[in-house]
């Protein structure tokens, strides 16, 4: 399996602070909801309510937890939710933060059960975005980096459980099975 760097701290860095100025810039007030999606945002999370609390934003944080069934499952779109978060949202301003958009199915089923529980104000967050690879007509409000249909990790991403860690985004490369499938010509 090989790896290169895709995303570097310092591009990382710079985007983040951008987002954080863009989100202040449109937030009705100075304390919203800020609801990340466990476990691949918490890097994500963490670097964006800094860069906006050094813009003045005082939010709440929580995060809840989502499953997304791949492989054979993946078709039917089963997306489970394990822990909701235990904010009140009626009322307030709700940000939802996922670290990756990709067939859009996740994000869509978060976004339409936390507008069922009325928020005055929802918007979505995304770190990464593959669009080639929608299923559903979803987009996210911010967006910090469109990515190629490539297996990424790091920045709270991981590769079967490892590399979360990691302060900056790799590309993993199809292992060698299926590298010789797509080379051969
Ligand atoms: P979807 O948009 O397909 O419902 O699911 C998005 C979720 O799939 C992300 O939150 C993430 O957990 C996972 N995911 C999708 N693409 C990648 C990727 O390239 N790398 C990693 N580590 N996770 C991904
Ligand atoms: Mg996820």
């Amino acid at each position: 399996m090989e790896s290169r760097v895709l995303i570097d701290e310092a591009a990382i860095a710079r985007r983040v602070a951008e987002l954080a100025k863009e989100i202040a810039g449109d937030l009705p007030d100075q304390s919203p909801m800020v609801v990340g999606l466990l476990t691949g945002s918490f890097v994500f999370m963490a670097d964006l309510v800094r860069a906006a609390s050094r813009l003045g934003i005082q939010p709440e944080v929580d995060f809840m937890a989502v499953s997304h069934y791949g492989a054979t499952m993946e078709a039917s779109g089963i997306v489970e939710v394990h822990k909701q978060t235990s904010l009140d949202v009626r009322g307030h301003a709700v940000l939802l933060v996922d670290d990756i958009l990709d067939t859009g199915r996740t994000l869509s089923l978060v976004r339409d059960r936390m507008v069922e529980r009325e928020p005055a104000w929802i918007r979505t967050c995304v770190f990464l975005d593959k669009p080639s690879r929608r299923e559903v007509d979803v987009t996210a409000d911010y967006v910090g980096f469109e990515v190629p249909d490539v297996w990424v990790v790091g920045y709270g991403l991981d590769a079967a459980g490892a590399g979360r860690e990691l302060p900056y985004i790799m590309a993993v490369e199809p292992d060698e099975d299926r590298a010789d499938e797509t080379d051969e010509q």
